[in-house]
């Protein structure tokens, strides 16, 4: 029954795989949430809100208090600026935030570039609004992945409307480069490309690396959506509250489309999101520590267990390589995972057109607690 261009898309992998998890009682080391809480005041804030009525619809764009923080986070991390009144759109995640602006800005039959393997939502907001996906692989770059820019220049055409950009890199891990992603910013320009810049991972970023808004390199602002979330800065994948940031005439086009997707999202978190914006840095530095030691057991743990393990500076996740397991694919590995020693993991190769070199590649997750991943590490040990 389903329509024509849904066809393709079964479940989630996420889903999949976490039901997978959860038939198993396995250490859920497949889809990216945390098992701890956010900043303790965040949360009471949000108990507080729903305690004193703040239940109704909100504004169409958001709450006031938010997008101030937001555009206020945006000035003092990155540097760039964003009229909290015409120029942030509060969402329903990050992900609505991808979906309104493909559907906003994409007209059917034009062509969206995706850098790949890619975070599966993009595919299908792209199928969506009956546009086509055009995906450029991303190529190795020492035991991590960036962009070849010369690809990228060649995979445009005509047709090109937008490309979508991911750093941090789900599912890789990658963070790439100022200097590539100046490089993809100088094609865009000459191009004159939209640009969707995914930027949920902007602050889990490890070994002194530093996040580069695209929206902030030379001619970039006037294209460019970049979508952020509350869900991986501060441990609330549940609340489902993200933002989408650009000039009007760009944001118009997306909140026409998200205000009959949701219209709004959940008031009571808007709040205490502010709150976690303008004052819990210090949370967000000791959460991300842990993160990168968290990274370094599970690494450890996989390099132990045979595993081939590429590196990661910034997300929750590492890829690791199974052929060295005398595996050959990574759906058929993961879907027998959980079963079979405990763990559950989420293959790379469903996120790519061109399933290739990535077949044996396996993600996993280190947003965890460490008590939870020394269980993964010591049940990954029987592979
Ligand atoms: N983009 C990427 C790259 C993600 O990994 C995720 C999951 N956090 C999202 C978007 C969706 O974010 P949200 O949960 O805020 O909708
Ligand atoms: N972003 C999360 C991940 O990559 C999953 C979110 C989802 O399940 N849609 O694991």
């Amino acid at each position: 029954m389903t329509v024509a261009r849904l066809r393709p898309f079964g479940e989630t992998v996420f889903a999949t795989m976490s039901a997978k998890a959860a038939e198993f009682d396995a250490v859920n080391l497949g889809q990216g949430f945390p098992d701890s809480d956010g900043p303790a005041r965040m949360l009471e804030i949000a108990c507080e809100q729903i305690r004193a009525g703040n239940n109704q619809y909100g504004p169409g764009r958001g709450m006031a208090v938010l997008r101030e923080a937001v555009a206020a986070q945006r000035a003092r991390d990155h540097q760039v600026t964003y009229d909290p009144g015409a120029e942030v759109l509060v969402t329903v995640g990050a992900t609505e935030a991808i979906s309104a602006a493909v559907l906003g800005l994409v007209e059917p039959g034009s062509e969206v570039i995706v850098l790949e393997p890619c975070y599966d939502a993009y595919a299908a907001a792209i199928a969506l609004a009956g546009a086509q996906r055009v995906a450029v692989p991303l190529v190795p770059d020492g035991a991590t992945w960036t962009v070849d820019v010369d690809a990228v220049r060649a995979a445009v055409t005509k047709r090109t409307s937008m490309i979508i950009v991911n750093s941090p890199h789900n599912p890789t891990g990658s963070v790439f480069s100022r200097e590539v992603l100046a490089g993809l910013a100088a094609v865009c320009v000459e191009r004159d490309l939209l640009v969707l810049s995914d930027e949920v991972y902007e602050n889990l970023l490890f070994d002194g690396r530093a996040h580069t808004a695209l929206a902030a390199l030379p001619g970039m602002f006037e294209r460019t959506v970049t979508v952020s979330s509350a869900a991986k800065s501060w441990n609330v994948t549940g609340w489902k509250t993200g933002w989408a940031l650009a000039p009007a005439p760009l944001l118009d086009a997306v909140l026409k489309a998200k205000q009959f997707m949701s219209y709004v999202g959940a008031t009571p978190f808007q709040p205490a999101v502010a709150h976690a914006l303008n004052e819990e840095s210090e949370w967000l530095t000791g959460m991300v520590a842990e993160l990168a030691e968290g990274r370094d057991l599970l690494a450890a743990g996989l390099r132990d267990a045979g595993l081939q393990v590429h590196d990661t500076h910034g997300t929750y996740f590492v890829v690791a390589d199974i052929s060295a397991l005398g595996e050959t694919d990574g759906v058929e590995f993961c879907l027998g995972l959980p079963g079979r020693i405990g763990v559950a993991a989420i293959p790379v190769q469903v996120f790519c057109d061109d399933p290739g070199p990535w077949r044996t590649k396996v993600r996993f997750a280190f947003g965890k607690r460490h008590d939870t991943l020394r269980l993964g590490v010591e049940k990954l040990q029987s592979l």
